[in-house]
Protein backbone atom coordinates (compact mmCIF):
# COMPACT_ATOMS: atom_id res chain seq x y z
CA UNK A 1 0.00 0.00 0.00
CA UNK A 2 1.51 3.40 -0.86
CA UNK A 3 0.73 6.09 1.47
CA UNK A 4 0.35 9.98 -0.25
CA UNK A 5 2.04 12.86 1.70
CA UNK A 6 -1.35 13.55 2.82
CA UNK A 7 -2.15 10.37 4.72
CA UNK A 8 1.40 10.80 6.45
CA UNK A 9 0.76 14.15 7.21
CA UNK A 10 -2.14 12.99 9.20
CA UNK A 11 -0.77 10.36 11.12
CA UNK A 12 2.00 12.59 11.93
CA UNK A 13 -0.71 15.35 13.02
CA UNK A 14 -2.64 12.71 15.06
CA UNK A 15 0.29 10.99 17.12
CA UNK A 16 -0.31 10.63 20.73
CA UNK A 17 3.64 12.14 20.76
CA UNK A 18 4.65 15.60 20.09
CA UNK A 19 6.45 15.89 17.13
CA UNK A 20 8.35 18.60 15.03
CA UNK A 21 10.26 18.62 12.36
CA UNK A 22 12.88 21.38 11.36
CA UNK A 23 15.23 22.12 8.61
CA UNK A 24 18.96 22.28 9.34
CA UNK A 25 19.22 25.82 10.79
CA UNK A 26 17.11 24.34 13.33
CA UNK A 27 13.92 26.38 11.88
CA UNK A 28 10.47 24.78 12.88
CA UNK A 29 8.30 23.42 9.56
CA UNK A 30 5.95 21.32 10.93
CA UNK A 31 4.27 21.29 14.79
CA UNK A 32 1.60 18.48 15.75
CA UNK A 33 -1.49 18.80 17.43
CA UNK A 34 0.39 16.46 20.52
CA UNK A 35 3.14 19.18 20.83
CA UNK A 36 1.12 21.48 21.38
CA UNK A 37 -1.17 20.21 23.74
CA UNK A 38 2.40 19.28 25.66
CA UNK A 39 4.18 23.06 25.51
CA UNK A 40 0.85 25.18 25.82
CA UNK A 41 2.02 26.22 22.18
CA UNK A 42 0.49 26.36 18.84
CA UNK A 43 1.68 25.92 15.49
CA UNK A 44 1.06 29.11 14.17
CA UNK A 45 3.16 30.82 17.21
CA UNK A 46 6.23 28.54 16.20
CA UNK A 47 6.42 27.12 12.47
CA UNK A 48 9.30 29.30 11.28
CA UNK A 49 11.14 29.65 14.27
CA UNK A 50 14.26 28.55 15.71
CA UNK A 51 14.15 26.08 18.48
CA UNK A 52 16.60 27.70 20.16
CA UNK A 53 14.18 30.88 19.65
CA UNK A 54 13.23 31.32 23.64
CA UNK A 55 10.51 28.89 22.86
CA UNK A 56 11.33 24.95 24.11
CA UNK A 57 14.56 26.47 25.61
CA UNK A 58 15.19 22.55 26.68
CA UNK A 59 17.38 22.09 29.90
CA UNK A 60 18.93 18.93 31.40
CA UNK A 61 18.18 18.26 35.38
CA UNK A 62 21.28 20.13 36.04
CA UNK A 63 19.56 23.43 34.67
CA UNK A 64 21.90 23.23 31.51
CA UNK A 65 20.71 25.22 28.60
CA UNK A 66 20.94 22.69 25.93
CA UNK A 67 19.98 24.85 22.82
CA UNK A 68 23.30 26.65 22.07
CA UNK A 69 24.91 23.57 20.90
CA UNK A 70 24.57 20.85 23.35
CA UNK A 71 20.73 20.18 22.00
CA UNK A 72 20.01 16.64 21.30
CA UNK A 73 19.03 18.23 17.46
CA UNK A 74 21.66 20.22 16.81
CA UNK A 75 23.84 17.05 17.35
CA UNK A 76 21.62 15.12 14.94
CA UNK A 77 22.27 17.67 12.53
CA UNK A 78 25.62 17.36 12.51
CA UNK A 79 25.79 13.94 12.03
CA UNK A 80 25.68 12.53 15.38
CA UNK A 81 23.41 9.21 15.08
CA UNK A 82 19.84 9.46 16.30
CA UNK A 83 19.05 9.35 20.45
CA UNK A 84 16.95 9.56 23.18
CA UNK A 85 17.18 11.75 26.06
CA UNK A 86 15.30 12.94 29.37
CA UNK A 87 15.02 16.67 29.70
CA UNK A 88 12.72 19.57 30.39
CA UNK A 89 11.19 22.01 28.46
CA UNK A 90 9.60 24.92 29.13
CA UNK A 91 5.70 25.78 28.93
CA UNK A 92 3.78 28.15 27.35
CA UNK A 93 3.13 29.49 30.51
CA UNK A 94 6.97 29.57 31.92
CA UNK A 95 7.15 26.15 33.83
CA UNK A 96 9.57 23.34 32.83
CA UNK A 97 7.95 20.13 32.07
CA UNK A 98 9.59 16.55 31.90
CA UNK A 99 10.16 14.89 28.59
CA UNK A 100 11.26 11.76 27.29
CA UNK A 101 13.34 12.84 23.85
CA UNK A 102 13.47 11.26 20.81
CA UNK A 103 15.60 12.98 17.63
CA UNK A 104 16.52 11.50 14.55
CA UNK A 105 18.16 13.18 10.83
CA UNK A 106 15.80 13.28 8.13
CA UNK A 107 17.72 12.82 4.34
CA UNK A 108 17.23 14.18 1.43
CA UNK A 109 17.48 12.60 -1.79
CA UNK A 110 21.67 12.79 -2.10
CA UNK A 111 21.43 11.72 1.43
CA UNK A 112 22.31 14.67 3.01
CA UNK A 113 21.26 15.45 6.38
CA UNK A 114 18.28 18.38 5.26
CA UNK A 115 16.43 18.22 9.16
CA UNK A 116 15.83 16.62 12.02
CA UNK A 117 12.81 15.01 13.58
CA UNK A 118 12.08 15.56 17.55
CA UNK A 119 9.61 13.41 18.82
CA UNK A 120 8.89 14.09 22.23
CA UNK A 121 6.21 12.70 25.18
CA UNK A 122 5.22 13.96 28.97
CA UNK A 123 6.62 12.31 31.11
CA UNK A 124 5.18 14.31 34.09
CA UNK A 125 2.22 12.44 36.33
CA UNK A 126 -0.44 14.43 34.72
CA UNK A 127 -3.54 12.69 35.13
CA UNK A 128 -2.51 11.62 38.51
CA UNK A 129 -2.05 15.52 38.98
CA UNK A 130 -5.78 16.15 37.84
CA UNK A 131 -7.67 13.80 39.74
CA UNK A 132 -5.71 15.02 42.82
CA UNK A 133 -7.04 18.31 41.59
CA UNK A 134 -10.66 16.90 41.34
CA UNK A 135 -10.40 15.78 44.86
CA UNK A 136 -9.00 18.53 46.83
CA UNK A 137 -11.62 21.13 44.97
CA UNK A 138 -14.36 18.67 46.00
CA UNK A 139 -13.29 18.60 50.22
CA UNK A 140 -11.82 22.34 49.98
CA UNK A 141 -8.75 21.35 49.87
CA UNK A 142 -7.39 23.12 46.92
CA UNK A 143 -5.26 26.56 46.50
CA UNK A 144 -7.27 28.19 44.17
CA UNK A 145 -4.96 30.61 42.86
CA UNK A 146 -2.06 27.45 42.17
CA UNK A 147 -4.43 24.46 41.79
CA UNK A 148 -1.97 22.85 44.47
CA UNK A 149 -2.90 21.19 47.66
CA UNK A 150 -3.16 24.10 50.79
CA UNK A 151 -1.92 24.32 53.97
CA UNK A 152 -4.98 22.34 55.41
CA UNK A 153 -4.41 19.32 53.39
CA UNK A 154 -0.80 19.32 53.91
CA UNK A 155 -1.20 19.23 57.79
CA UNK A 156 -3.26 16.40 57.39
CA UNK A 157 -1.29 14.57 54.81
CA UNK A 158 2.09 15.45 57.18
CA UNK A 159 -0.43 13.79 60.25
CA UNK A 160 -0.80 10.49 58.47
CA UNK A 161 2.86 10.25 57.07
CA UNK A 162 4.16 10.84 60.80
CA UNK A 163 1.65 7.74 62.16
CA UNK A 164 3.27 5.76 59.26
CA UNK A 165 6.56 6.53 60.04
CA UNK A 166 5.72 5.50 63.94
CA UNK A 167 3.74 2.34 62.91
CA UNK A 168 5.89 0.90 59.77
CA UNK A 169 8.87 3.02 60.36
CA UNK A 170 8.33 4.01 56.47
CA UNK A 171 10.72 7.30 56.35
CA UNK A 172 10.45 10.72 54.92
CA UNK A 173 11.64 14.16 54.04
CA UNK A 174 9.94 17.92 54.43
CA UNK A 175 11.01 20.22 51.92
CA UNK A 176 10.38 23.53 53.24
CA UNK A 177 10.56 26.09 49.81
CA UNK A 178 10.62 29.94 50.16
CA UNK A 179 11.11 32.15 46.83
CA UNK A 180 14.30 34.64 47.26
CA UNK A 181 13.40 38.42 47.44
CA UNK A 182 9.80 37.91 46.04
CA UNK A 183 8.32 40.99 46.97
CA UNK A 184 10.57 42.88 44.74
CA UNK A 185 8.38 41.21 42.12
CA UNK A 186 5.73 42.41 42.86
CA UNK A 187 7.33 45.68 43.79
CA UNK A 188 8.18 46.23 40.60
CA UNK A 189 6.00 44.04 38.23
CA UNK A 190 2.91 44.23 40.05
CA UNK A 191 0.82 41.96 41.94
CA UNK A 192 -0.97 40.04 38.91
CA UNK A 193 2.73 39.40 37.53
CA UNK A 194 3.55 38.23 41.61
CA UNK A 195 0.77 35.65 41.12
CA UNK A 196 1.90 34.26 37.55
CA UNK A 197 5.18 33.43 39.42
CA UNK A 198 3.51 32.29 42.13
CA UNK A 199 1.51 29.68 39.42
CA UNK A 200 4.95 29.23 37.92
CA UNK A 201 6.69 27.76 41.01
CA UNK A 202 3.98 25.31 41.22
CA UNK A 203 3.50 24.00 38.30
CA UNK A 204 7.25 23.12 38.32
CA UNK A 205 6.83 21.72 41.44
CA UNK A 206 3.84 19.55 40.41
CA UNK A 207 4.90 18.89 36.84
CA UNK A 208 8.17 17.34 38.40
CA UNK A 209 6.49 15.61 41.64
CA UNK A 210 6.86 11.63 41.73
CA UNK A 211 3.53 10.24 42.20
CA UNK A 212 3.46 9.31 46.27
CA UNK A 213 5.07 12.80 46.78
CA UNK A 214 3.20 15.90 47.41
CA UNK A 215 3.76 19.38 46.96
CA UNK A 216 1.51 22.50 48.44
CA UNK A 217 1.30 25.64 49.12
CA UNK A 218 1.73 26.58 52.66
CA UNK A 219 0.92 30.34 52.26
CA UNK A 220 2.40 33.44 50.42
CA UNK A 221 5.37 32.63 48.45
CA UNK A 222 6.17 29.21 50.50
CA UNK A 223 5.52 26.00 49.49
CA UNK A 224 6.22 22.55 51.14
CA UNK A 225 7.01 19.06 49.50
CA UNK A 226 6.62 16.10 51.43
CA UNK A 227 8.95 12.96 49.95
CA UNK A 228 7.88 9.49 51.33
CA UNK A 229 10.35 6.89 51.67
CA UNK A 230 14.17 8.61 51.00
CA UNK A 231 16.99 9.11 52.41
CA UNK A 232 19.38 12.07 53.36
CA UNK A 233 21.35 12.20 50.51
CA UNK A 234 18.82 11.29 47.89
CA UNK A 235 16.79 14.48 49.38
CA UNK A 236 19.25 16.64 49.00
CA UNK A 237 19.68 15.41 45.79
CA UNK A 238 15.49 16.28 44.97
CA UNK A 239 16.09 19.72 46.74
CA UNK A 240 18.59 20.84 44.72
CA UNK A 241 17.15 19.84 41.13
CA UNK A 242 13.76 21.33 42.35
CA UNK A 243 15.83 24.61 43.13
CA UNK A 244 17.70 24.66 39.58
CA UNK A 245 14.10 23.79 37.64
CA UNK A 246 12.67 26.62 39.45
CA UNK A 247 15.48 28.62 38.90
CA UNK A 248 15.52 28.07 34.91
CA UNK A 249 11.76 28.10 34.66
CA UNK A 250 10.76 32.27 33.40
CA UNK A 251 7.89 33.87 32.22
CA UNK A 252 7.72 36.60 29.68
CA UNK A 253 6.40 40.00 30.66
CA UNK A 254 6.90 42.85 28.30
CA UNK A 255 9.68 41.30 26.48
CA UNK A 256 11.56 41.33 29.75
CA UNK A 257 12.43 37.23 31.05
CA UNK A 258 11.57 36.87 34.48
CA UNK A 259 12.87 34.13 36.67
CA UNK A 260 12.52 33.29 40.50
CA UNK A 261 15.39 31.55 42.78
CA UNK A 262 13.99 29.64 45.74
CA UNK A 263 15.83 29.52 49.35
CA UNK A 264 15.04 25.23 50.46
CA UNK A 265 15.31 23.45 54.15
CA UNK A 266 15.41 19.84 53.72
CA UNK A 267 15.10 17.25 57.10
CA UNK A 268 13.96 13.91 57.61
CA UNK A 269 11.45 12.54 60.17
CA UNK A 270 12.99 11.75 63.31
CA UNK A 271 11.16 8.99 65.45
CA UNK A 272 10.91 11.54 68.15
CA UNK A 273 9.34 14.03 65.90
CA UNK A 274 5.82 16.07 66.28
CA UNK A 275 4.29 18.18 63.38
CA UNK A 276 5.66 20.96 65.35
CA UNK A 277 9.15 20.09 65.52
CA UNK A 278 9.70 18.97 62.29
CA UNK A 279 8.09 21.69 60.38
CA UNK A 280 10.36 24.34 63.05
CA UNK A 281 13.08 21.82 61.85
CA UNK A 282 12.46 22.82 58.15
CA UNK A 283 11.90 26.11 58.42
CA UNK A 284 15.41 26.56 60.60
CA UNK A 285 16.97 25.03 57.97
CA UNK A 286 15.92 27.33 54.85
CA UNK A 287 16.45 30.32 57.35
CA UNK A 288 19.87 29.01 57.23
CA UNK A 289 19.82 28.62 53.17
CA UNK A 290 18.61 32.34 53.40
CA UNK A 291 21.54 33.20 55.89
CA UNK A 292 23.90 31.76 53.34
CA UNK A 293 22.97 33.57 50.36
CA UNK A 294 19.88 32.02 49.38
CA UNK A 295 19.55 29.95 46.07
CA UNK A 296 20.31 26.96 48.21
CA UNK A 297 19.74 24.15 50.02
CA UNK A 298 20.28 23.07 53.22
CA UNK A 299 19.66 19.85 54.28
CA UNK A 300 19.93 18.44 57.52
CA UNK A 301 18.71 15.99 60.47
CA UNK A 302 19.26 18.22 63.03
CA UNK A 303 18.42 22.01 63.78
CA UNK A 304 21.17 23.97 62.46
CA UNK A 305 23.89 25.28 65.89
CA UNK A 306 22.18 28.72 65.57
P1 LIG B 1 13.23 36.51 51.16
O1 LIG B 1 14.24 36.26 50.09
O2 LIG B 1 13.87 36.85 52.46
O3 LIG B 1 12.26 35.37 51.29
O4 LIG B 1 12.42 37.81 50.71
P2 LIG B 1 10.93 37.92 50.18
O5 LIG B 1 10.77 39.24 49.53
O6 LIG B 1 10.59 36.74 49.34
O7 LIG B 1 10.08 37.75 51.52
P3 LIG B 1 9.01 38.65 52.23
O8 LIG B 1 8.44 37.77 53.31
O9 LIG B 1 9.58 39.98 52.63
O10 LIG B 1 7.92 38.93 51.13
C1 LIG B 1 6.99 37.98 50.71
C2 LIG B 1 6.03 38.68 49.80
O11 LIG B 1 5.07 37.76 49.24
C3 LIG B 1 5.20 39.74 50.50
C4 LIG B 1 3.79 39.51 50.04
O12 LIG B 1 3.22 40.70 49.57
C5 LIG B 1 3.94 38.52 48.91
N1 LIG B 1 2.79 37.65 48.74
C6 LIG B 1 2.25 36.80 49.66
N2 LIG B 1 1.19 36.15 49.12
C7 LIG B 1 1.05 36.61 47.85
C8 LIG B 1 0.13 36.31 46.79
O13 LIG B 1 -0.79 35.48 46.90
N3 LIG B 1 0.31 36.97 45.60
C9 LIG B 1 1.31 37.86 45.42
N4 LIG B 1 1.43 38.45 44.24
N5 LIG B 1 2.18 38.16 46.41
C10 LIG B 1 2.05 37.54 47.61
MG1 LIG C 1 8.49 33.85 53.03
MG1 LIG D 1 10.62 34.80 50.21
Amino acid sequence: MELNSQAYRAILENLHDGLYLTDSQRRITFWNKAAEQITGFSAAEVVGRSCADNILCHVDGQGKELCEGLCPLAKTLEGVQGHEDEIYLHHKQGHRIPVSVRVTPLYGSGNEIIGGIELFSDISNRQATELRIKELEAISQLDHLTRMANRAYLEKELRIRIEEMHRMLIPFGVLFIDIDHFKKINDNFGHAVGDDILKLVAATLTSNARPFDLFGRWGGEEFIGLIRNIELQDLEHLANRVRVLIGSAFLIHENRKLQVNVSIGATLMNLEDTLDSLLRRADALLYQSKKNGRNCVTVSQDLPAD
